[in-house]
């Protein structure tokens, strides 16, 4: 199973991700895990951070891609999804929102329910300014009536999938990167695995209000073809 983490300024939580997986795995026996951290050009000491864990670590257990400059979460994801190895994939965020806990139960639906891919949905949006669960909602609202994915609402990039999923997932090649969509878009059986909110363990967020509008932007840009087709009537 391999982690694929992208980190951008995350020198506080390198540390603490690493300890909670550490237990995720001495509950997970079975299984042999990697842990490939994406720096995305952070600007703090998270690449020192994760060389000493690399460094405590037993060898090519954990490993690391540090890209250039910050090229932003979609493109770092993409990044770990075209050089990773595993047999079973999972991508989840270094600042523990993602809880690792739910990875035993992915495996269990890949395994033993025959599913291709396992994600993570959130239920609750507690601790989250209103403004932004109520744009969230109209953008699913949107995005599911005028395009042709399905998006699920409270969905998250958090997933576990198999190799023939990740091959279909990097086999799309555009720059401008909607991973949710591209799950969605790609197919395949997935499980939704529920779980509520949880605050960040360390550090702070990177996306603003706007930054957010962004990217439900680039969403429906790279997803709908209704705009297109309203210029051309
Ligand atoms: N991240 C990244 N590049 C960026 C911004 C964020 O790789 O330019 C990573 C970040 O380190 C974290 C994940 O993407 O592991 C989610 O970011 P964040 O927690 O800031 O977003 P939120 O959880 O608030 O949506
Ligand atoms: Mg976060």
């Amino acid at each position: 199973i391999e982690l694929i983490v992208p980190c951008y300024n995350e020198e506080k939580c390198i540390g603490l991700f690493y300890n909670r997986i550490k237990e995720v795995f001495a509950d997970m026996p079975g299984f042999d895990f990697i842990i490939t951290y994406i720096d995305d050009g952070s600007k703090d000491h998270t690449m020192e951070e994760i060389k000493k864990v690399v460094a405590q670590s037993k060898a090519g257990k954990v490993q690391y891609i540090s890209l250039s400059r910050n090229f932003g979460k979609e493109a770092a994801l993409y990044a770990g999804l075209s050089n990773c190895t595993g047999d079973y994939v999972a991508v989840l965020d270094a600042d523990l929102q993602h809880p690792p806990e739910l990875l035993k139960e992915m495996v269990a639906a890949i395994e033993e329910e025959k599913y291709d891919c396992a994600s993570a949905r959130r239920v609750s949006r507690k601790g989250e300014p209103v403004i932004r669960s109520l744009f969230s909602r109209a953008f699913y609202h949107i995005i599911n009536h005028l395009t042709v994915i399905d998006l699920m609402p409270g969905s998250t990039d958090y997933r576990l999938m198999k190799r023939e999923v990740v091959e279909s997932i990097v086999s799309m090649t555009e720059k401008e990167r909607f991973t949710k969509g591209i799950y969605a878009w790609v197919g395949y059986k997935n499980k939704w695995i529920e779980y509520e909110n949880v605050e960040r363990i360390a550090g702070k967020t990177t996306w603003n209000f706007w930054g957010l509008v962004r990217y439900a932007y680039s969403g429906f840009i790279a997803f709908a073809t209704t705009p297109l087709r309203g210029v051309i009537y």
